[in-house]
């Protein structure tokens, strides 16, 4: 059975490549990590719906519960924390505004499983259903929580499909859905011609359809979260970075210069990508670089002559796979074709994103040809966080068990990053929850290699996986 690497699993060939590298003496063309995080300003799309502004803080507290990051493992987190436990006393401190990290400015989609379902079955049929299902019920009770909340953040939970580009990986996806059914998971096989009708573009081979997943606008997602996460009483600060930590039965957080200190009895680490930057995760999680745009509203003469009457968001299978969504304003959100890493898990963007835009404009145009000529009317970039192995991460950890975290989520985390939220609430209680019986929940992230080892084998992982598109 062939199987394509992707974001998910091009650590591996960085940590392989890396160390031939290194031993065969190649020196590094620029060694400068980051003195300090810097968190780059929000430019999306999305970040035109952003939140009112929360505060900053301006006494020193002390509380239950510190979350530290307000993407959407922050916010679900508080809120599930503070709904399980009514005066429970729960913060959260963003470095900049909620929505500022990748929950402000992703792709889109919202999908089902982990990013290693996602592209292939788990050996044992029986776990990757129970991963499916949960994904799914969390889905659900997001489509919930919104509601509840009066707005729609522009869910829409009618299924994607994950595409594929060659012909010769038919045999591959057939042998994925034939095990997905197996395991009872409802994928369908589309051949070429019917992926055309429903995505109408004819650059595919085929695809796989899931009833389930779909899309959401980011940043209402965010707004729909800080309401509820307040309306349960939690204190949302924002210009409030945490710049030092100091575990103990009590962890003590210095915040912003460090004259701020919030002392709290557990602790939640929802900084993603920006993870190691506070010294944990440092050997597990790495921030990986990727760039998203959005056209101006179609007319309805392109949309016609589109064609893509479904409406369904899709992924493809390539190594740097794009992401497409049609937004309810008839807009085309596409990320992807790159992905870049910085030395020292360097979080400032440096890279080329009028190149990038450039590679991302042709290939829609190659997709929609209806489109040729229309220019983008924004293009970010954003910081994924990366495991060894494609794995996300959910647990307690510190000698004191006190640190929650969710993270690691690959590039696949608009779902899973809520359900986590649900998770850590659980384990804050001492309550079990039917995640921790899937395989990644404790202390299950593999070991990613230092510097120079880890720069080193991600740039020759990634000309790989250029050349490997490019093929
Ligand atoms: C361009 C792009 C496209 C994507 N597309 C998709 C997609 O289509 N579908 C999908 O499922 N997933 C997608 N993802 C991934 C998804 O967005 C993330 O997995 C998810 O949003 C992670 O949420 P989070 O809350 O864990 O992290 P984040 O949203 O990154 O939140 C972390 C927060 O922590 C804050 N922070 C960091 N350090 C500190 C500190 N020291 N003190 C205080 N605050 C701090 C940051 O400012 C940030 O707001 C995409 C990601 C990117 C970047």
């Amino acid at each position: 059975m062939q199987t394509k690497h992707s974001r998910r699993s091009f650590l591996k060939l960085a940590a392989l490549s890396g160390g031939a590298v290194a031993a065969a003496g190649i020196g590094i063309p620029y060694a400068l990590g980051e003195s300090r995080p810097c968190f780059d300003p929000n430019d999306s799309y999305w970040a035109l719906e952003k939140p009112p502004a929360s505060p900053p803080l301006q006494e020193n507290l002390s509380v239950d519960v510190a979350v530290i990051g307000g993407g959407y493992t922050g916010l679900s987190s508080a809120w599930h924390l503070a709904r399980a436990a009514p005066g429970l006393d729960v913060v959260l401190l963003e470095a900049r505004q909620v929505g500022h990290g990748a929950s402000g400015r992703h792709g889109g989609m919202v999908l089902p499983q982990t990013g290693v379902e996602s592209f292939e079955i788990a050996s044992d049929l029986e776990t990757h259903k129970l991963v499916y299902d949960l994904t799914v019920a969390g889905m659900a009770s997001l489509r919930r929580l919104v509601q509840s909340t009066g707005g729609d953040c522009d869910l829409q939970l009618d299924g994607y499909v994950h595409t594929f580009v060659d012909e010769e990986d038919l045999p591959y996806y057939e042998e994925y859905v034939e095990q997905a059914v197996k395991a009872g998971i409802p994928l369908e096989l589309m051949d070429g011609d019917e992926t055309a009708r429903e995505l109408g573009t004819e650059v595919f081979a085929g695809g796989v359809y899931d009833p389930h997943g779909g899309s959401v606008h980011a940043m209402k997602l965010v707004r729909a979260l800080a309401k509820a996460a307040l309306e349960a009483g939690v204190r949302l600060f924002g210009d409030s970075p945490v710049t030092g930590i100091e575990e103990g039965e009590t962890i003590v957080l210095r915040v912003g210069d460090g004259r701020r200190t919030v002392r709290a009895k557990a602790i939640v680490l929802a900084t993603n990508g920006y993870t190691p930057k506070l010294g944990y995760f440092k050997s597990q999680v790495m921030p990986l670089h990727v760039q998203t745009a959005v056209t101006p509203p179609l007319t309805g003469g392109q949309l016609a002559d589109m064609a893509w009457d479904s409406r369904l968001p899709f992924f493809d299978s390539r190594n740097a796979l794009y992401h497409v969504v049609l937004t309810p304003d008839d807009r085309i959100v596409i990320g992807g074709g790159s992905a870049e890493y910085f030395f020292g898990n360097g979080v400032c963007y440096r890279g080329n994103l009028s190149a990038i835009s450039d590679m991302m404009q042709a290939e829609l145009w190659r997709m929609y040809p209806a489109l040729r000529g229309m220019r983008f009317e924004y293009v970010w970039s954003g910081i994924l966080g990366m495991s060894f192995d494609g794995t996300p991460g959910v647990g307690v950890t510190g000698k004191h068990r006190n640190i929650f975290y969710g993270l690691a989520y690959n590039g696949q985390g608009v779902n899973l990053s809520f359900l986590f939220g649900e998770v850590i609430a659980a384990l804050h209680q001492g309550k079990t929850h039917p995640w921790l019986e899937t395989p990644y929940a404790g202390d299950t992230l593999p070991y990613i290699p230092p510097e120079p080892f880890r720069w080193i084998g991600t740039q020759v992982a990634l000309r790989y996986y250029d050349w490997d598109d490019a093929r």
